[in-house]
C-alpha cells in the first residue's frame, strides 16, 4: 500500500502507542490534574517535536524572534532519510526536563505545543500517493508513570481535542503535515531532495521571520506578483504569513501554481536557466573538441 502514515510526535521517549487506531468518536478514560501524585512526570522527560504553529504560539508568548527561540528552545533533526528538517523542544541544559516546566505545571500552559495537547493521544495521518488531502485518526498512549488513566472521567477523543484546543492547532498545522507527507512518499521520481530545498523548508516552516525579511527581498520582489494588501497583510500578521509559506513551498517544491509571477521577471529566469543550459552545452562542445583535436595531434606526433 503507498499510504504514507506520519505518527503524531509523541511526547515521550519511548512510549508504547497501544497498536489499535480508532477515530475521534472512541472513549478513553483520563484526567490530568494538579496534585495527581505523577504531577510533572511527563514533562521532566521530554522528546516533544514542534509544529510551525507551535513555534508562532510560542515565540510570540515569549516576546522573541523566531530565530531567537529556534537557537534558545529547539533542536534541529532529521524527520526521514531524505533529511526534511524538523524541531523539537530543547530541554534543560545536562538534563532531560523541558525548559518550561515549573513546580506549578506548564509555564506557557495556552501556549503548549500541540504534542502537549494531544497526550495521551497520539495522532495519526495518513494519505494517498499524489494527493495532499490527509485523514486523521488516533491511537493511544498508556504509560505507567501517568496515572492520569486512573481518574473516573471518560470522554470521547473529539471532546478531548476540543477541550485541548486541538481543533485550531490542526487545522493550522495541516498545510505543513501535508507538504510533509507528500515530500515522503513523492518516492524517486521526484528524487533526493536539494540542499537547497531543504533550507528553504526549514526557513519557512520554522523562522517565519527570517521568512518575513526573504518575502521583502529584492529577490523575491522582483519574481512574485502579490498584491499590495496581501502583502501588507502577511507582512502584519504571523498566521497568515504562515499560511502564505506553505503554498509558496507547494509552488517551489512541488511546482503547484498558487502565487503569481509576474511576467517580465518570468520570462527573465526561463531565459537565464536557458543560456544556463546553452553555455553548459557549449562548453562540454569545446572540451570534447579539445580532447579531439589531443588525440588526433598525438597521432600525427
Ligand atoms: S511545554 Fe509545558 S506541557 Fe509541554 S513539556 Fe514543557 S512544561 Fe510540559
Ligand atoms: S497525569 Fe499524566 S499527563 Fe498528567 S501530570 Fe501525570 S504523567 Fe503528566
Amino acid at each position: 500500500m503507498n499510504d504514507t502514515y506520519m505518527a503524531a510526535d509523541l511526547p515521550f521517549p519511548g512510549s508504547p502507542v497501544v497498536p489499535e487506531m480508532c477515530d475521534g468518536s472512541k472513549t478513553i478514560q483520563f484526567q490530568c490534574r494538579k496534585g495527581i501524585a505523577c504531577w510533572n512526570a511527563c514533562c521532566s522527560n521530554i522528546d516533544i517535536s514542534l509544529t510551525p504553529y507551535d513555534i508562532l504560539r510560542l515565540k510570540q508568548r515569549l516576546g522573541i524572534s523566531s530565530g531567537e527561540f529556534l537557537l534558545k528552545y529547539t533542536l534541529p533533526y532529521e524527520m526521514d532519510q531524505n533529511g526534511i528538517a524538523g524541531v523539537k523542544l530543547r530541554p534543560v541544559e545536562n538534563g532531560k526536563a523541558c525548559q518550561f516546566m515549573t513546580p506549578e505545571g506548564c509555564g506557557v500552559y495556552q501556549d503548549r505545543p500541540t504534542a502537549c495537547r494531544y497526550y495521551p493521544v497520539a495522532l495519526l495521518s495518513m494519505r494517498k500517493q499524489d494527493e495532499y488531502t490527509d485523514t486523521q485518526s488516533y491511537a493511544l498512549v498508556k504509560e505507567e508513570h501517568c496515572l492520569g488513566h486512573n481518574e473516573p472521567r471518560t470522554l470521547t477523543i473529539d471532546a478531548y481535542r476540543k477541550e485541548q484546543g486541538l481543533e485550531e492547532y490542526d487545522e493550522l498545522a495541516r498545510g505543513w503535515r501535508q507538504l510533509i507527507l507528500k515530500k515522503k512518499s513523492s518516492g524517486p521520481s521526484i528524487g533526493k531532495p536539494s540542499k537547497r530545498s531543504l533550507q528553504l523548508f526549514f526557513m519557512v516552516c520554522y523562522d517565519l521571520d527570517t521568512f518575513r525579511s526573504f518575502v521583502t527581498s529584492e529577490g523575491f520582489t522582483e519574481l512574485y506578483d502579490l498584491p499590495a494588501d496581501e502583502t501588507n497583510k502577511i507582512l502584519a500578521d504571523d498566521t497568515s504569513l504562515m499560511l502564505f509559506g506553505f503554498s509558496f513551498l507547494r509552488q517551489v517544491l512541488f511546482g503547484e501554481n498558487s502565487i503569481a509571477l509576474k511576467q517580465a521577471a518570468a520570462e527573465k529566469r526561463r531565459g537565464r536557466v536557458q543560456e544556463n543550459a546553452q553555455q553548459i552545452e557549449r562548453e562540454a562542445r569545446e572540451k570534447r573538441a579539445a580532447e579531439q583535436d589531443d588525440m588526433y595531434g598525438d597521432s600525427v606526433d
